[in-house]
């Protein structure tokens, strides 16, 4: 497993890295969940992505009690900040300096550890004050609770400004944390180079499209059992928009590239991110340890140019790619 630095900073993390969005505490039981941080941590992965919300907080346990018997300072921990949990109350979501500092708390409390690597704003928050947000992200960072800042979803200006503020705090953010696989490319033509003007890495979500660059939704079939499609907690509605009939046929066009690399069509899907320019790492899910040790073989993977090329033909009619889509709620909704 090969290993990345995190924005401009001096914090290394393993180029995937698990996440555990909808599985952990809802759509896997506890003793998968487990194996697949085994499976995991057997392939050299060494840097888990959580939120306090997934799973109404559940997520966060699950993930803490997997890793308890590991070296903390072997671990790069992720979490994040925005949505309520629990109770949706007046105060319960957002980026307010009382929202941010019972966050961490929270956080740190089901995870049972006494640090976070990365703290990260799951979304922009338009009700309060930017200044507001970044004094408490300091504060949390001086307090010891979190050992970097991130954010997740914020479009280019949302990133310039919040790191002219983080600066002007002593402070610097290292990573947004943004959709991006061979369909969605919306963070191309605008977060991109304003990350890279301004350190920041991209920490990569649902790089496989949740589960349908792996190939195994076919065109006019059933959908395949025990997969993201038929999960009743939740996965159903989050990947439903992508199941259409020419999205999966533009998908099996990938087929015949990925057989040519050696490689599955998840392995491609993984290492078609990891090639991009300003990408730190792939969050990757999984419902199974077998998927996580497949999923494992894309680090390091080099993906040679024509068929970066031949890839961006197969997929065109279906790549997404328009920055005004990177938006945050207009106001804090839970
Ligand atoms: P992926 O695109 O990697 O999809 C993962 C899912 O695909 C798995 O749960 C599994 O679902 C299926 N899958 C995985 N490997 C294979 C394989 N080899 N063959 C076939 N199917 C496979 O990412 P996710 O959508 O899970 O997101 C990854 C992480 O990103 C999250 O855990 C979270 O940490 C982060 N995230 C952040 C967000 C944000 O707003 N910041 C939003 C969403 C995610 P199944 O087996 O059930 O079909």
């Amino acid at each position: 497993m090969e290993y990345r630095y995190l924005g401009r900073s001096g914090l290394k993390i393993t180029e995937i890295t698990y996440g555990n969005w909808l599985t952990h505490g809802s759509q896997v039981e506890n003793d998968v969940a487990t194996s697949c941080v085994r499976a995991a941590l057997d392939a050299g992965i060494t840097t888990f992505d959580t939120a306090d919300a997934y799973a109404n907080g559940a997520a966060e346990e699950v993930l803490g009690a997997a890793l308890a018997s590991e070296r903390r300072e072997s671990l790069e921990i992720f979490t994040k900040v925005y949505w309520p949990v629990g109770p949706k109350g007046p105060n319960d979501t957002g980026l307010s300096r009382k929202h941010i500092m019972e966050g961490i708390n929270g956080s740190l409390r089901r995870l049972n550890m006494d640090y976070v690597d990365l703290y990260q704003a799951h979304r922009y928050d338009h009700e309060t004050p930017l200044e507001e947000t970044i004094s408490a992200f300091a504060d949390v960072v001086r307090s010891g609770k979190a050992l970097y800042i991130g954010v997740s979803e914020w479009n280019a200006q949302q990133l310039r400004d919040g790191q002219a503020l983080a600066r002007e705090a002593g402070f610097s953010l290292v990573s947004n944390q943004p959709q991006y696989s061979a369909l969605w490319r919306v963070i191309e033509p605008e977060v991109v180079p304003a990350s890279l003007e301004l350190g920041m890495s991209q920490v990569v979500w649902s790089p496989m499209a949740q589960g349908v660059l792996s190939g195994k939704y076919l065109p006019g079939q059933p959908l395949p059992a025990d997969s993201r499609a038929t999960d009743e907690h939740g996965g159903k509605n989050t990947i439903k928009d992508y199941l259409d009939e020419d999205i999966l046929s533009n998908v099996q066009k990938l087929r015949p590239i990925a057989d040519e690399l050696g490689l599955k069509m998840s392995q491609l899907a993984i290492a078609w991110v990891l090639q991009n320019e300003n990408v730190a790492t792939a969050l990757v899910g999984a419902s199974r340890p077998e998927q996580v040790t497949e999923n494992v073989k894309a680090s390091g993977v080099k993906i040679p140019a024509e068929l970066m090329a031949a890839i961006d033909t197969a997929l065109a009619p279906s790549i997404i790619k328009d920055p005004a889509l990177t938006v945050s709620p207009p106001t804090r909704v839970a």
